[in-house]
């Protein structure tokens, strides 16, 4: 590519071992001496954990962070940050903790710091999806991008094996999309296939031994870069039908991501191969096959029926996905996105 835009991220990245440690020094650079908490419910003894590192700059935990960020929950939230004046919020968890933080400060302003413990990427993106009255809306604002992101490899290790994997799969869909984006660049194609080597090395040793905290390390700077590449370039079909599945029929997030993103490099591959080359090496020369091959190397599910998902559901799914005209490489008509969702249904190794 001889022609890019690049716009570098203003984010400050923290990356190593331990390093969520250093919270404190974190928030008092960013001027700020009341942080509020945030995680899941199922976090939230890290979280308490994380506000007494704090001490006297935590005003306390809200634990309520849900999949989707309803806006009841944000609601919630903002009346603790109100009640309690917090200055900024610091998330601890995956995107759905990440999402609540972007949900306030995109209301208030304040600034944020994350510390992710899955692979899902959201930490880098100036993306924030949240749900009112079962309704999925996005926003892209620069003041949704949290101003730290801390990086600590230690706080993956209990992060259950089959949450790796598909985090990790989910990670790697944002790079395969980034390498046929219409917008990329020469940093984002490296960060891409840098992204996707990590995972490549990383996730089998995962599989087999979970602490192993080389490859922890190796699996979460993937997610950085991944992450990095989902919130600089424009994404396609496979997450406009990840969104559709998510948001119309309630599949898992990273669990559908790792279904579909075979299918949807298998349905690129020859569209855009000159863009995939790299990707296709890495993963044994076919990139459907190979991701697909993968996949199920490291225990990934690869259909959708197995999420509960009906046969009959797949007419709709497709009707949905190509409503609203949006960039592909190989361009959509409602026939072979039927074909591509039997085939997840399924779970045919394609190719
Ligand atoms: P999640 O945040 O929903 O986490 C799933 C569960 O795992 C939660 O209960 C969480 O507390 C738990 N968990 C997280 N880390 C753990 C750890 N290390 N050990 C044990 N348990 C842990 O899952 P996710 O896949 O990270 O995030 C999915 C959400 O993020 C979706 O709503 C998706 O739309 C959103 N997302 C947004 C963007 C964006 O750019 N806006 C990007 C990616 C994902």
């Amino acid at each position: 590519m001889k022609t890019f835009t690049y716009t570098g991220s203003p984010a400050r990245i923290v990356f190593g071992t331990g390093r969520s440690a250093d919270i404190a020094a974190h928030v008092e650079a960013l001027g700020c001496h009341r942080a509020l908490v945030l995680a899941t419910p199922h976090q939230k003894a890290d979280a308490e954990a994380l506000s007494a590192r704090l001490g006297a700059l935590s005003v306390g935990v809200f634990a309520g962070a849900v999949m989707h960020t309803p806006i009841e929950v944000t609601e919630k939230a903002l009346k603790v940050v109100e009640d309690t004046e917090a200055d900024c919020v610091v998330s601890l968890g995956g995107g759905s903790t990440t999402g609540l933080g972007k949900a306030i400060a995109y209301r208030t302003d304040l600034p944020q710091v994350v510390i992710p413990t899955t692979y899902a990427g959201s930490e880098v993106t100036p993306i924030l999806g949240q749900t009112e009255g079962g309704r999925k809306t996005t926003v892209r604002n620069a003041s949704i991008l949290p101003e730290v992101v801390i990086y600590d490899p230690d706080l993956t290790l209990g992060l259950p094996v089959g949450m790796s994997v598909t985090s990790g799969l989910n990670a790697m869909a944002h790079a395969i999309e980034g390498l046929y984006a219409q917008d990329r660049n020469p940093v984002s194609t490296l960060m891409a296939l840098d992204g996707l080597r990590a995972f490549k090395d990383s996730l089998p040793v995962l599989v087999k031994s979970p602490e192993d905290t080389d490859a922890r390390a190796e699996a979460l700077y993937g997610a950085w870069l991944c992450g990095t590449v989902l919130g600089t370039v424009g994404m396609a079909l496979h997450h406009k039908i990840c969104h559709t599945l998510g948001g119309s029929f309630d599949t898992p997030h990273a669990e559908t991501h790792a279904v579909m993103l075979p299918q949807t490099a298998a349905f690129n591959a020859e569209a855009a191969q000159a863009e995939l080359a790299a990707a296709a090496e890495l993963f044994g020369g076919s990139i459907g096959g190979g991701l697909w091959d993968f996949a199920k190397s490291i225990g990934a599910p690869l259909s959708l029926k197995d999420f509960g998902l009906v046969e009959a559901d797949l007419d709709r799914a497709a009707d949905i996905a190509i409503e609203n005209p949006y960039w592909n490489p190989r361009p959509i008509d409602r026939a072979s996105i039927r074909t591509l969702l039997q085939n997840a249904w399924e779970g045919v190794r394609p190719d």
